[in-house]
């Protein structure tokens, strides 16, 4: 963990190519991240994680989440009642595999990172579930961010 610098930005890696997203990502970050693939439940990094930090976009850096908005879902993924920031996602309509989801997209370079789901009950302030696959997201320790 020692790359601190934001790599590329946002309008250089609207115009990546696949082949060039493959060169930057390993296969499984680009199956996930770039052909929208879900990792399998409970074998992400990040999936009881409570260390305090920022996750950023394996992609691309940009900030995305904090563990103060995550929580046990208990249902194998990273799951947060809410992005860091309304912007630092998109959110669309997801109708594949025969369901209606909401898949989320990191706003700053568009790779899928998981799928947000409402109502489910939580107690959480927004009962809403940001289930992202792990190997999305960078987790940044707090104790390890560099100073200004
Ligand atoms: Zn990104």
């Amino acid at each position: 963990m020692t790359d601190s610098t934001p790599s590329t930005d946002a309008e250089n890696l609207a115009d990546l190519t696949d082949e060039q997203w493959k060169q930057r990502l390993t296969p499984a970050e680009y199956r996930v991240l770039r052909q929208a693939g879900t990792e399998a439940p409970f074998t992400g990094e990040y999936t009881d994680t409570t260390t305090v930090g920022v996750y950023r976009c394996r992609a691309c850096d940009a900030e995305l989440f904090r563990s103060e908005q995550k929580f046990e879902s208990h249902c194998g993924w990273p799951s947060f009642f809410s992005p860091l920031a309304g912007d630092t996602i998109i959110e669309v309509e997801d109708n594949s595999l025969g369901m209606r989801r909401v898949e989320v997209l990191c706003a700053n370079c568009k790779s899928h990172l998981g799928h947000v789901f409402a109502g489910e009950g939580y107690d959480t302030p927004t009962d809403l579930r940001y289930c992202i696959n792990s190997i999305s997201l960078k987790l940044e320790p707090a104790d390890q961010r560099p100073l200004p």
